[in-house]
C-alpha cells in the first residue's frame, strides 16, 4: 500500500497509506482527460471531479488503488483564480459540460497543452512550434444538433434532457447553454404533447414504451429547424396535434420519426418516415450549402467548423492544377470546400448513405471536380493507386478517432503526396500517425487546434 505524508490541520505530520474515506487537503495541479481535476502528492495521483487547476480542496477518497485514486470534493479552501460560476446551474451534474467551471481562456490553454503533450509523449517530437488554438468569440449556444433522451421520473412525469454524468438517468430539462436556443420551445412542445396525450414513453431496462429520443438540428446560416422522434415502434399517436404545435416554432422544416425497435444504446435506427415537410433541412458552411438528414454526419459547431475546413484548405495550399484525396469524407463536406480550389477531388467514404448525400451536395453545388467512392479508405486508395493510377498532390484525412490504419499510412507514402493535411479529433492517435509518417520521410510542418467543443474536453486539430 502507497505511503502518505498526511499534515493533519493540527500541524502534526504522519505517515500511513492511503485508504478509502480518508480526507485531505491537496492542490489540483492539472486536468485529466475527462475534466476531472488532478492532485498529486509524493507521486500518489488523485482524481478529483468539479475542481479546477490552481484549486486548494478537502477531499475524500472514494477509491484507493497502488499509485491513484479517485476523491470526492467536500471543502474547497481556496479557491483557484480560473474558477467560474457555470452559467448553466446544471453544469455539474449534466454529462455535457465537464468544463463549464473552468474560465474559457483557462480551457483553451488546456486543449493547446493536450495537444502539444500527446505530440511530445506519443509522438516524441520535441520543440513543435503550434499555431494559437482558435477559439470561439462567444463559447454558448454553439451547436447545431441535440439528443435529447426520454423518461419519466419517479412519480410518472414525463422527463426529457440530458444524461447525468457516466449514467443512463436522465436530467430533466429545456434550456442547454451549448444548444441552439430553438431548442427550448421545442423540448416545451414534445414535453406538454406527451403529457397532453399520455404517449407512451420508452423503457430502456425493459425495452417497452414507444418515445425514446429527441433529435433537432439547426441550419445556423438558414434558420431551418428539424426535429425527429426516435419511437420503437413504426408511428406515432396524435402525430397531427404534435406536427400542428411543432409547426407555431418558426423556421420549422423538417418533422420525423426514427424507427428503433433494438435494445440498444445506439440513439437511432436505420429507417426514418417524414411526418411533414422535408425529409432534410440545408446549411450553409462558407459558401457551400449542404444538405441534412437525421442520419447524415454532420459537424455540430458550424461557425468553427469554417474555422477549421478553411484551416485545412489554407495548409493544403492549392492552386487550380492539384489532384486532391479526402479521405473519411462523410457528406462530403471537406471535399467540396476543396474543389473550390483543386482541379479535382476524390472523396472516400465507409457510409453509402453519406456518399449519396455528398454526392447530392457536389450537384447541388454546381461542383463538377469532385468523385466519390464508398469504402474502407484503406482499401479504396491503394486500388484507386494500384489499379487506376491515380495520382496525388495533397491528400487530407479525417479519420474518427481510432486515427488511421497503418496500411493506408503505408500507402499515403508510396504515393507521396507533396502534403498531408490531417484533421483529428484525437490528439493521441494523430500523434501515433503523425510518428509513423515523419519516420517515413514527412516533416510536420503546421499544427493548429480549433476548439469545436466549447466546456468539454475534446479538441480538434489541423
Ligand atoms: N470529413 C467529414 C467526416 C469526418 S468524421 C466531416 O468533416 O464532416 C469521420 C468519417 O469517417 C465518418 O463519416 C465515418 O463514417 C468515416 N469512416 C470511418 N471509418 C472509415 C474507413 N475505414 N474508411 C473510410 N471512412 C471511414
Amino acid at each position: 500500500m502507497y505511503q502518505w505524508v498526511l499534515k493533519h490541520s493540527s500541524g502534526k505530520v504522519r505517515t500511513m497509506a492511503i485508504q478509502k474515506n480518508d480526507e485531505l487537503i491537496i492542490e489540483i495541479q492539472d486536468i485529466g482527460s475527462d475534466g476531472e481535476g488532478i492532485g498529486k502528492q509524493d507521486g500518489y495521483t488523485l482524481f478529483v471531479k468539479n475542481t479546477v487547476v490552481g484549486d486548494k480542496a478537502k477531499v475524500k477518497v472514494m477509491k484507493a488503488k497502488k499509485s491513484y485514486g479517485y476523491a470526492r470534493l467536500v471543502d474547497l479552501i481556496t479557491a483557484s483564480p480560473y474558477r467560474v460560476e457555470p452559467k448553466c446551474p446544471l453544469a455539474e451534474k449534466c454529462g455535457g459540460c465537464s468544463l463549464q467551471h473552468l474560465d474559457y481562456a483557462k480551457q483553451l490553454d488546456y486543449k493547446q497543452n493536450k495537444v502539444k503533450n500527446c505530440l511530445e509523449r506519443i509522438g516524441g517530437f520535441k520543440g513543435i512550434e503550434m499555431e494559437a488554438i482558435i477559439g470561439m468569440k462567444e463559447p454558448y449556444y454553439y451547436r447545431n444538433k441535440a439528443q435529447f433522451p426520454v423518461g419519466k421520473d419517479k412519480e410518472g412525469k414525463v422527463i426529457i434532457g440530458f444524461y447525468a454524468g457516466g449514467t443512463h438517468s436522465i436530467i430533466d430539462t429545456s434550456h442547454c447553454y451549448i444548444q441552439a436556443e430553438v431548442n427550448e420551445q421545442i423540448m416545451i412542445k414534445i414535453r406538454a404533447f406527451l403529457e397532453d396525450y399520455n404517449i407512451s414513453i420508452y423503457d430502456e431496462a425493459e425495452n417497452k414504451g414507444l418515445v425514446r429520443h429527441v433529435i433537432t438540428r439547426v441550419g445556423f446560416t438558414t434558420g431551418e429547424v428539424m426535429v425527429c422522434i426516435v419511437v420503437n415502434g413504426k408511428d406515432l399517436p396524435h402525430k397531427e396535434e404534435l406536427i400542428q404545435s411543432l409547426c407555431e416554432i418558426p423556421h420549422m422544416t423538417s418533422i420525423s420519426i426514427n424507427v428503433n425497435k433494438e435494445k440498444t444504446n445506439v440513439i437511432l435506427g436505420q429507417k426514418v418516415i417524414t411526418l411533414w415537410g422535408q425529409p432534410y433541412i440545408t446549411d450553409f458552411i462558407g459558401d457551400i450549402r449542404y444538405q441534412i438528414s437525421p442520419l447524415s454526419f454532420y459537424q455540430v459547431n458550424p461557425i468553427q467548423t469554417k474555422v477549421l475546413y478553411e484551416t485545412a484548405l489554407d495548409f493544403a495550399d492549392l492552386h487550380g492544377e492539384e489532384i486532391v484525396w479526402d479521405l473519411y469524407c462523410g457528406i462530403g463536406t471537406i471535399s467540396l470546400f476543396l474543389a473550390q480550389k483543386a482541379k479535382q477531388v476524390y472523396g472516400v467514404e465507409i457510409v453509402a448513405q453519406a456518399i449519396e448525400d455528398a454526392r447530392k451536395n457536389a450537384d447541388m453545388n454546381h461542383i463538377t471536380n469532385a468523385e466519390f467512392f464508398v469504402g474502407a479508405a484503406e482499401e479504396i486508395l491503394p486500388q484507386k493507386y494500384k489499379e487506376d493510377a491515380i495520382r496525388a498532390d495533397v491528400i487530407v484525412v479525417d479519420p474518427p478517432r481510432k486515427g488511421c490504419e497503418e496500411s493506408l499510412l503505408d500507402t499515403i507514402i508510396q504515393m507521396s503526396p507533396d502534403r498531408v493535411v490531417y484533421v483529428s479529433c484525437d490528439p493521441a492517435t494523430l500523434a501515433r500517425d503523425l510518428r509513423y509518417l515523419c519516420d517515413r520521410g514527412y516533416e510536420i510542418s503546421k499544427v493548429q487546434a480549433v476548439d469545436q467543443f466549447a466546456h468539454t474536453t475534446h479538441v480538434e486539430c489541423v
